[in-house]
């Protein structure tokens, strides 16, 4: 027994004797962390753990990895991407199977020999390579092409401050996939931290020099004024829309100067406007000219572009001349027979005379007393206030007084107190003056509305409008206005006449001549 225990305690020391040469830097580790040992060495990692826990450790450097980032620059662009983003494959599998390899195949004997080994630090786990996935990484190179890209400008005629100047074409620029794919494969291989992607440049189809000989010939043909003529008319067309009806076109034999008269239909109307006008009846009756007569013109627009379409075609080809006259028609005027008494019945037509009192009622007075006829007379309160001897005149005379607003405000603008006060203050104003309450009331232009209404109904006058304008105030001309009224006149026709042009004083006696030589009465 002793013997046998003598060996035993041999055999145990030779056992301590062997862990202690073998294994003692082991034991060492294993004393100083406390874990079971192993000392692969992996960056970053405490050997002890990368044995212990080495399924953790592969993840970790899996996700560390796949969150390290590169910095791509293409053109003006930047961007700082993660390798997940790029298409790293996870490797985390082959990581831990690497590292299992390397550290242990489960024998005692086999851990004591490579543990000291790695201890010493002779072994080393290296990752495995990163891998992109291709059709990712596709993705991610077609994305930032999307935001590389910049289409080119074509150049093009432009007028600035006058001047017809050709601005210039710029390139474009485009990632070139292929290389952009290389270069990323390439910088996560030899993990570098950034990567420049090559750039194609992309030219315009229309370059400067494609348009020079033509904005050349459209300068010429917009630094000449163009005028439009008719008539006595003349309107000048901006430069701008002489530019903008010579477009510049770019086709396959090159740059065109290009005509689109269109672009000056504005001006022939503005011309049209003031050319245009109707022609007026003349009356006759019994040898006497009661009303001369007017003709008329009207501007042939389509005759008018055509001969706008040819000017600005021979601008364009260099030619061309500063004025073009358009063409105007002569409307002829119809003439009419009046017949005295060719009218029955109620003949009177009603003469009124708004916006007074003015500068020319007491002529008018004067006319009318001459002729022995009678009209009405609707005033303006405030005016009415500067001459009431005028005023009471208008009554003296024989002729009606209506009241025309205080102020000859547009009443439908105006809140139902104020269109009331319009109305009631010229009601006592004209009452005070003459004695006699105004039973007659004309809303100045004619505008009227339910409160305008209903303020006259509450004052207990009439809203009377007219059934005969010739626009006298527009001051048209004595024989215009006198030949409107004749021409249009009937029974029972209210003309609407004002006292502010001498025309309409000058018109007055042919007027009363003209209705009473056609059987009308002027009462
Ligand atoms: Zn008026």
């Amino acid at each position: 027994m002793h013997a046998r225990r003598i060996l035993t305690r041999l055999g145990i020391a030779l056992a301590v004797l062997i862990v202690v040469v073998l294994g003692g830097p082991l034991v060492v580790n294993a004393v100083a962390t406390g874990r079971p040992v192993l000392g692969l060495q992996v960056a970053g990692e405490s050997r002890a753990r990368v044995w212990t826990d080495a399924s953790a450790v592969a993840d970790g450097i899996a996700a560390r990895r796949a969150a390290t980032t590169v910095t791509l620059t293409a053109g003006d662009v930047t961007q700082t991407r993660t390798l997940d983003s790029l298409g790293l494959v996870d490797r985390s599998d082959e990581l831990h199977a690497a590292l299992l390899d390397a550290g242990r195949d489960g024998s005692f004997w086999q851990d004591v020999v490579t543990q000291t080994r790695a201890v010493w630090g002779r072994e080393h786990v290296a990752p495995p390579p990163d891998r992109l996935d291709p059709a990712a990484l596709g993705d991610a190179v077609d994305a930032l092409a999307d935001k590389v890209a910049v289409a080119p400008t074509d150049a093009s005629v432009a007028l600035t401050g006058g001047q017809v100047e050709v601005t210039p074409d710029v390139r474009g620029v485009r990632l070139d996939t292929s290389g952009a794919r290389d270069a990323i494969l390439d910088a996560v291989h030899a993990d570098r931290r950034s990567a420049d992607l090559p750039t194609d440049p992309v030219p315009a189809s229309v370059t400067s020099a494609d348009l020079t000989a033509a904005a050349t010939a459209v300068s010429a043909a917009v630094e000449r004024p163009l005028v439009l003529a008719a008539r006595g008319t003349r309107v000048t067309v901006a430069p701008e829309r002489v530019f903008a009806a010579l477009p510049v076109t770019v086709g396959d034999g090159g740059a065109n100067v290009g005509v689109d008269a269109a672009k000056l239909s504005g001006d022939i109307d503005a011309v049209a406007g003031k050319v245009d006008r109707e022609p007026e009846l003349r009356i006759v009756m019994a040898d006497t000219v009661v009303a001369p007569g007017v003709e008329g013109h009207r501007l042939d627009k389509a005759v008018a572009a055509q001969a706008v379409l040819g000017e600005v075609q021979a601008r364009a080809a260099g030619g061309g001349s500063d004025v073009v006259t358009l063409p105007v028609t002569t409307l002829p005027f119809r003439e009419q027979e009046a017949t005295p008494g060719a009218f029955t019945g109620d003949t009177t037509v009603h003469l009124t005379f708004d916006d007074g009192p003015g500068a020319h009622t007491e002529a008018i007075l004067d006319i009318l007393k001459a002729k022995h006829a009678h009209a009405t007379f609707y005033v303006v309160g405030d005016r009415a206030r500067q001459h009431p001897e005028t005023i009471r005149r208008i009554l003296a005379e024989g002729h009606r007084l209506g009241n025309h607003s205080a102020t000859h405000a547009d009443l439908t603008k105006l809140t139902p107190e104020q269109v009331t006060e319009e109305i009631a203050t010229t009601q006592e104003l004209l009452t005070e003056i003459t004695g006699v309450r105004p039973t007659a009331f004309r809303p100045p232009f004619g505008a009227v509305n339910d409160v305008v209404r209903a303020a006259a109904a509450d004052e207990h006058v009439s809203v009377d409008l007219w059934t005969l304008d010739p626009q006298d105030w527009r001051a048209p001309g004595a024989t215009v206005v006198r030949g409107r009224v004749l021409a249009s006149a009937k029974p029972g026709s209210v003309v609407l006449l004002h006292v502010l042009q001498p025309g309409t004083v000058d018109a007055l006696p042919g007027i009363i001549e003209g209705l009473r030589a056609r059987g009308l009465a002027v009462d």
